[in-house]
């Protein structure tokens, strides 16, 4: 089918937020509030620090500031790809904390269970299934490396269990699948938005106070705690944690290590029951192809295909421009891969496309940190994997607010930074070549050349 045929009719708005049960905006601040904690930014970072502060200490005054609306950016855009890695992936966590890595691994799935169990007990409404997720290789050395990872993760105890061709087309069919790596417990799938909503929602009935429409314009000292700016208002706090993600920090120092990098993502109308059939997708697992330059899809509740990812698009100087939230010419290349993965859905319709920006770091995973003599924290740089991370994220945010030393402080991940990224034009040109080579590597049997080679070694790269 023509590619541009199956998107006429796709609003240009992300699938999530068209929900009928998306709540109705709160009201902006105004006039001073004073508190113990203040959260700013109401995705899933800032409502889960909001909402774990309140289950440690339930008297704790927390009020929770959101610019927008609660859900409004990464946090209801994404893929929904729950995932227990808090590196990024099996390959990403070995190559930088290999002696802590089975530890890591422990600690995600602990937090995994944490937001299954989180979910239940609040009622929060999301479309939660662990149906877990399946990396198909398209190409036969992608289908090496995967061996190499299973093979790896058997060491450090993760259980993965390597499909061939028959039996990951068994799963889900598609003729380009080779075979594939099947992670049964470590992702779950669920609805975005729904999940913010319902994180606001459980915040509010344990006392937070929220407020939209309500931008932290500057953080500043007070006496013995913090004062910060918003547009009608000021909050006075002992303590802030910032959940502020690709947007810009209200802590300078911390903007070089983040860059925005635009993902985009396909919606399909409903599949029949006779073209779910010609694919075969039962277990209703997530999917991603293992190519540098991925796909990620998967089944929504009333079984359209969410198609999303490969082009990753970084904005020169990093400037965020809501018009990037749309790329017709991503739309058509993702609708002509999709096609080509399952040419059995001819005919099958888009009904939305949209576009988000991922806050990418040189590490792939989360970096986090205190300013203002502690009195400040911050957690970002989840790199296109914070669904589950950002409630991890949440909790050392918490712990270094507290001054305590527990299990996650301690951790070396916890601790160092990553790379910055260098000023313009450098980044430009960097982020260029390593894009190039990426796409060059894809073609090119996976082998890296020596740029990618050299940014291996300094433990750099780029990824969404
Ligand atoms: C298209 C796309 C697909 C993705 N797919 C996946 C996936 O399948 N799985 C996965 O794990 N991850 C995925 N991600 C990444 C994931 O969505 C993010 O890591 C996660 O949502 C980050 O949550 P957050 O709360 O840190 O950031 P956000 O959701 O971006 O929230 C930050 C909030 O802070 C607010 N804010 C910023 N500055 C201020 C200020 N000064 N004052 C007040 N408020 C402020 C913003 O308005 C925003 O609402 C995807 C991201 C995108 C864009």
């Amino acid at each position: 089918m023509d590619p541009a045929r199956s998107l006429a009719d796709a609003q240009p708005t992300p699938f999530w937020l068209e929900d009928p049960g998306r709540p109705r905006a709160g009201s902006a601040l105004v006039g001073d509030e004073h508190c113990d904690l203040l959260v700013v930014g109401g995705g899933y970072t800032g409502l889960w620090t909001a909402l774990l502060a309140k289950e440690r200490d339930p008297r704790r005054d927390v009020v929770l500031i959101e610019g927008r609306e609660v859900g409004w950016a990464a946090s209801g855009r994404n893929g929904g790809f729950c995932a227990a890695s808090l590196t990024h992936g099996l390959a990403n966590g070995l190559a930088r904390w290999p002696e802590e890595f089975g530890r890591l691994e422990e600690l995600g799935n602990r937090n995994l269970d944490g937001i299954e169990e989180t979910v239940a007990r609040h009622s929060i409404d999301c479309d939660f299934e662990r149906s877990g997720e399946i990396d198909v290789a398209t190409e036969p050395y992608q289908l090496d490396d995967l061996r190499a990872s299973a093979e790896e993760a058997a060491r450090h105890g993760v259980e993965l269990e390597l499909l061939d061709r028959d039996q990951v087309r068994a799963e889900v069919d598609s003729p380009t699948f080779v075979g594939g790596l099947w992670d049964r417990r470590g992702v779950a799938m669920l609805h975005p938005a729904k999940l913010a909503w319902g994180l606001r929602r459980a915040c509010e009935e344990l006392g937070v106070r929220v407020y939209e429409h309500t931008r932290a314009t500057r953080l500043a000292r007070n006496g013995s705690g913090m004062a910060v700016r918003t547009p009608y208002g000021r909050v006075f706090a002992r303590h802030v944690a910032l959940g502020t993600n690709v947007f810009p920090s209200l802590v300078r120092r911390v903007r070089p290590y983040i860059v925005p990098v635009y993902d985009y993502a396909l919606v399909t109308e409903p599949l029949t029951p006779q073209q779910l059939g010609a694919i075969g997708w039962k277990n209703r697992q997530g999917l991603g192809d293992s190519a540098n330059q991925f796909h990620y899809f998967r089944l929504t509740a009333d079984n359209r295909v969410l198609w999303g990812g490969y082009d990753a698009v970084y904005p020169y100087g990093g400037r965020l421009d809501a018009s990037r939230e749309e790329r017709p010419e991503t739309y058509l290349k993702l609708a002509g891969h999709f096609f080509r993965c399952f040419p059995q859905l001819e005919g099958v319709r888009f009904t939305h496309s949209w576009g988000g920006a991922i806050d990418t770091c040189s590490r792939f995973s989360a970096f986090y940190g205190t300013a203002h003599d502690g009195k400040v924290a911050y957690a970002a740089g989840y790199t296109g994997l914070g669904v589950g991370a950002t409630r991890f994220g949440a909790d050392v945010m918490l712990d270094l607010l507290s001054g305590e030393r527990t299990e996650r402080t301690e951790l070396r991940m916890v601790r160092t930074k990553p790379l910055p990224f260098p000023p313009e034009p450098l980044a430009w040109a960097g982020i260029g070549l390593t894009k190039w080579s990426l796409d060059r590597a894809d073609r090119n049997a996976g082998r890296r050349n020596l740029w990618l080679k050299a940014m291996d070694r300094l433990g750099l790269g780029f990824d969404s």
